[in-house]
């Protein structure tokens, strides 16, 4: 008799119609109403009776709005808002009542530590319980933050590390004291830890994804990573960096799907706050690079000998096969070759890098050119470093076949060897992988290869002792990898950032980051002024009498004017220069002339970059001379920032390799490389500048560029067109000085 199948019905089986009605109802979106979440940003509104100093601004209320049609339309969003403007909450309203209505889960990406912190630590409590919304969010960070109990026991359990009192120091002490607090942390987290841990030793103790043993690791119970996966998979907002979120879209390009966990558990919605600098976090993340530190740093735990004592991972490794003492000689003497082999390959790179500290192994110099025959030289070398991490690596591998079962006494501890092991071995086939890629580089026209000097002080010169090489291997565009990534498998993503627009086109940035490519999704986009009363607050002061940069005499009226300048402002200023070498000119000229009248000048360099910001925002009379990363991140409200100049508009220099591939890459495809590329990157750089002036309502100051090809130029207009509306005053030196000081102490 032929069995019946539920599908035999002639009507409408039961059990298909709930099944595809379960679909159905999984497909279908909730849509957010917008004039309701509106409602808690406007006067007496929810959200707005929480936050303190609250005043409606209609900028915010439209942000907010069109990041409710990106959510309820399945969009990309591109928003510019400017400071002031209240992104964060313009945001965080759609995201979590989206989250809530729906049970999707939102992934939002910042640049910077800060903003994550005040979004998971402020922000998001504020919204939730104003709105009353039942949202679980957590706040992940990348894995080198928390630390790892397996990593810590084995370091734990190395006879050889020094004791307090040892002239190698105290690292046993310090590992001792990780310990205690790790005992008692919640979270494991290295922000936590009462005092700072020396880099190298954390490093030996934070949790790698390489290095982990995931459900296979005898800490599992208790580890501290494993608990926050669990604890993002129960969220529905998740927090975190733009590396976290690249390495996690890498791992599902790469064939892990959008519907599994990986770094981070399964979403389709994603804001991205300080969007501007996605094409560099991504640029960064998906670079791959060594040294020869890092491989010294892996041969030392490979294998170290201390007086009569071996220890390491391969004398672990050796005691588990037979015949282990002959095979660890064997090893140890190839580890030698690797050490002789990165040894020998340092010194012509560091040459290489000559003055600019940067050497690029660019396709178009000629075969017979002065920089192909420098660049030729390395190559022998890099083959030898090539060869010597295969042959140890096939050794090792050859080898891990004798090992025996994982079963048995001290499993676990042998599982762990092993796995460190093997991660090591990756690493080094990866490294013997870039040192092709350099071989190659004149067929590898995807990818750009250079070397470039670390080490030493900020303005290190060749030669300077403690310096080394780091050869680096990365993308010329990203723009097909990010559509591929973020924009076409996610239904929602949202950019915004203070600079995303040019004279309010997004096009630029759209090109770059591949939002542009997404065709088949919307692009959404807005600007959002700031509510800041700029016209009155903000005087934009040039000079019309400074030599241009190219000039001989332009760093000598530069070294002059800082100082003068500042000393109108009575310090409360901000130096943004574009090299270490201009800045370290100016201040060996004016910071004397400022400490004379007793004020105080602070150095990029001299401290750690939050310390310095500490001591900048303590001292209202101080001065900080700043390079690059300053341009952007500094929020310095009130008396403590009254002037910002801007030495000169921050066009890359010719020496960033990547930029210059890129620049070549452009005008491969028909573009022109200086309007299509130079200059929109130089106008978002600038309008960052110009925006660490003003950050409250009430802020009042100058921005003064001595570069004057802002208003000599053609192209200065699009610099200047991308700015608020500000008083101006351009004319000579001396007329600027004085409307400087007028603008800052005459009575208003
Ligand atoms: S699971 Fe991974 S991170 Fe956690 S303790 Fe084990 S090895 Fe470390």
């Amino acid at each position: 008799m032929k069995k019946r199948s539920h599908k035999d019905h002639k009507g409408l089986c039961v059990l298909c119609t709930f099944v595809s009605l379960c679909d159905f109802l999984y497909l279908i979106i909730m849509k957010l109403n917008p004039a309701e979440i509106l409602d808690t940003l406007c006067e007496g509104g929810s959200v707005a009776a929480q936050l303190e100093h609250f005043e409606p601004r209609q900028a915010q209320l439209d942000l907010m709005e069109l990041i409710i049609k990106c959510f309820n339309e399945d969009a990309i969003g591109a928003a510019e808002a400017g400071t002031g403007v209240g992104k964060s909450f313009a945001y965080l309203l759609p995201a979590l009542h989206f989250a809530a209505l729906n049970k999707e889960r939102v992934v939002i990406s910042t640049a910077t530590i800060t903003l994550q912190q005040q979004l998971f630590g402020k922000d998001i409590p504020l919204v939730v319980q104003a709105s009353g919304l039942k949202i679980k969010s957590v706040l992940v960070k990348g894995r080198g933050n928390y630390l790892c109990f397996r990593r810590l026991e084995e370091a734990l359990s190395e006879p050889e590390l020094p004791l307090s009192g040892d002239p190698l120091g105290g690292e046993r002490d310090e590992l001792d004291r990780i310990a205690q607090w790790a005992n008692t942390s919640k979270s494991g987290g290295r922000e936590e830890i009462p005092f700072t841990p020396a880099e190298n030793m954390w490093s030996r103790v934070c949790s790698d994804a390489d290095l982990c043993m995931g459900k296979r690791c005898p800490q599992q119970t208790r580890c501290f990573v494993l608990a926050l996966r669990k604890e993002a998979a129960a969220a529905r907002v998740i927090v975190v960096n733009h590396h976290l979120l690249f390495a996690d879209l890498a791992a599902r390009r790469e064939g892990a799907g959008y519907e599994a966990a990986v770094v981070l558990p399964p979403y389709s919605r994603v804001i991205i706050d300080e969007a501007h600098t996605i094409e560099d976090a991504a640029t960064s993340f998906f670079s791959k690079e060594f040294s020869k530190l890092s491989i010294m740093r892996h041969v030392g735990r490979l294998y170290r000998r201390r007086r009569a004592q071996r220890n390491g991972l391969l004398v672990r490794f050796c005691s588990l096969i037979s015949d282990g003492e002959g095979s660890l000689d064997t090893l140890v003497a190839a580890l030698d070759g690797i050490r002789l082999a990165a040894g020998e390959l340092d010194s012509p790179a560091l040459d290489l890098c000559g003055t600019e500290g940067v050497f690029r192994f660019s396709p178009n110099s000629k075969d017979g050119g002065e920089d192909a025959a420098r660049s030729a030289a390395l190559f022998p070398l890099l083959n030898s470093l090539r060869k010597k991490l295969l042959a140890f690596t096939g050794l090792v591998r050859d080898l891990l076949e004798l090992v025996p079962e994982e079963d048995g006494e001290n499993a676990a501890g042998r599982i762990a060897a092993v796995w460190e092991l093997k991660s090591i071995l990756r690493r080094f086939e990866t490294i013997a992988g870039i040192c092709s890629a350099f071989s190659e580089y004149r067929e590898r026209r995807h990818e750009v290869m250079w070397i470039e000097r670390r080490g030493g002080s900020d303005d290190a010169l060749p030669g300077e002792k403690g310096q080394w090489a780091v050869f680096t291997q990365s993308p010329v565009e990203l723009a097909e990898s990010l559509k591929e990534s973020l924009f076409s498998p996610n239904k929602t993503v949202v950019c915004v950032s203070a600079t995303l627009a040019l004279s309010g086109s997004f096009n630029y940035w759209a090109i770059r980051s591949g939002a542009a490519l997404a065709q088949e999704k919307s692009l959404l986009t807005g600007c959002f002024p700031s509510p800041f009363p700029y016209s009155r607050a903000a005087l934009l002061a040039v000079p019309d009498d400074a030599p241009l940069p190219d000039e001989p005499e332009y760093q000598d009226f530069v070294n002059h004017a800082v100082g003068r300048l500042a000393a109108v402002s009575d310090g409360s200023a901000l130096i943004l220069f574009t090299s270490y070498q201009s800045l370290r000119s100016a201040w060996n000229v004016a910071q004397p002339e400022l400490q004379n009248l007793g004020i105080r000048c602070l150095k990029q360099g001299d401290d750690d970059r939050s310390r310095l910001l500490q001591t900048f925002l303590a001292d209202t009379r101080s001065v900080l001379f700043a390079t690059d990363s300053f341009w952007e991140g500094v929020d310095a409200p009130g008396d403590t920032l009254r002037l910002v100049i801007l030495c000169r508009l921050p066009f890359r220099t010719p020496n960033d390799p990547v930029f210059e591939a890129r620049r070549e890459a452009v005008e491969k495809n028909g573009g022109n490389p200086f309007m299509d590329l130079s200059l929109p990157e130089a106008v978002m750089k600038f309008k960052q500048g110009f925006g660490r002036l003003i950050r409250r309502s009430s802020d009042r100051g100058v921005v003064a560029v001595l570069d004057s090809r802002l208003i000599k130029k053609r192209y200065g207009a699009f610099f200047l067109q991308s700015l608020p509306e500000t008083r101006t005053s351009f004319s000579d030196f001396p007329g600027i000085l004085r409307d400087t000081e007028d603008f800052l102490w005459s009575p208003r």
